[in-house]
């Protein structure tokens, strides 16, 4: 229906550039490799990891998953990270996260290698994110990013609301809409007014896992709603936006499921030819893989 953003159909796109360019790189000798390392047994990471494997399939990208047995030490995982980074066929790596009890992730993958880091979680990428030269960049707010532009959404000047902070969404993704000319406002759980910040805004991005908590009524008419939120309510997916209440005040829309979800997805790919780029000093214009005259940029 109109109004409805479909994440599955812009997914799908991104998937077959990043298979354009996985062809291109099979003739050139090369296999982009993604591998996963994943230890203990979340139930959640099951899925996304599945996700994933079937993403890498579906494009041509080698898949390795690295699947450690919960009692795992911090070393051990350290350790298969730095065989990782040494191995010169691998160019992604990601930590699946949560870890199994005390451990902490976002100081464990600071031992992956910034090039390798297809997530973007390493604060070198991060800290790149900041100052503009990140080489690679967290996959979901990149991947709300390349939903806008697909969808041809004007950001130059518009009022943006993001809400929810966390390193992998919120925060980067409240850059990313400044760096795009947008002015943002950053909310999260200690925001007062939320309603009355939300119903300014003309770009809303939700990302909380608080199910249902933007209302139909907070949305400004004409306004473009992005729920990044996944939380299951007695058996079903629910995102953090009144779906059925706001798709009536917004101009555009992402449902939940079959919004940011699979953009994620696609975007991870799309990070992993991108760490073969820069690897191999290459780029993909216009949908043809080329030399690179500059490091740093693959899709431009
Ligand atoms: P998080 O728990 O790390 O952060 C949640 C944020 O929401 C915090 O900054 C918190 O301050 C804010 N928040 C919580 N309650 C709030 C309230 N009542 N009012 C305002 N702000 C509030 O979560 P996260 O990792 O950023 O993920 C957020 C949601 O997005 C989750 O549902 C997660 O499953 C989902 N997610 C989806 C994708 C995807 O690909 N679609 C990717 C990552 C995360």
């Amino acid at each position: 229906p109109e109004g409805v953003l479909d994440g599955r159909a812009v997914a799908d796109a991104l998937l077959e550039q990043v298979q354009s360019a996985t062809q291109q790189l099979a003739r050139r000798g090369i296999t982009p490799t993604l591998a996963v390392v994943r230890a203990g047994d979340d139930m959640a990471s099951d899925i996304y990891v599945r996700h994933k494997e079937r993403a890498c399939a579906r494009v041509g990208i080698a898949f390795r998953h690295e699947h450690l047995p919960a009692t795992v030490r911090e070393d051990e995982i350290v350790e298969v990270l730095s065989r990782l980074n040494a191995d010169p066929n691998v160019h992604g790596i990601l930590l699946q996260l949560p870890l199994p009890g005390e451990m902490n992730g976002a100081d464990i993958l600071t031992a992956i290698d910034p090039q390798k880091d297809v997530d973007g979680f390493h604060p070198l990428n991060l800290g790149g994110l900041m100052s503009g030269r990140a080489v690679l960049e967290p996959c979901t707010p990149r991947g709300v990013m390349t939903l806008l532009s697909s969808a041809g959404v004007e950001l130059t000047g518009k009022r943006a609301v993001v809400i929810g902070r966390s390193v992998i969404v919120g925060r980067p993704m409240s850059l990313m809409l400044a760096r795009a000319n947008a002015t943002v406002t950053l909310c999260h759980r200690h925001t007062r007014n939320l309603d009355r910040i939300v119903s300014e805004a003309e770009i809303l991005v939700v990302a909380t896992g608080v199910a249902g908590l933007v209302k139909g009524s907070w949305v400004r008419e004409g306004a473009v709603v992005i729920d990044v939120g996944i939380s299951r309510v007695e058996g079903k997916v629910r995102g953090d936006v009144e779906f059925e209440a706001a798709r009536k005040q917004a101009a555009l829309i992402t449902p939940v499921p079959r919004g940011v979800g699979p953009m994620t997805v696609a975007t991870l790919m799309e990070n992993v030819v991108r760490a073969v780029c820069v690897r191999h000093g290459l780029v993909v214009r216009a949908g043809e893989l080329v030399e690179a005259a500059s490091v740093g940029v693959c899709f431009d």
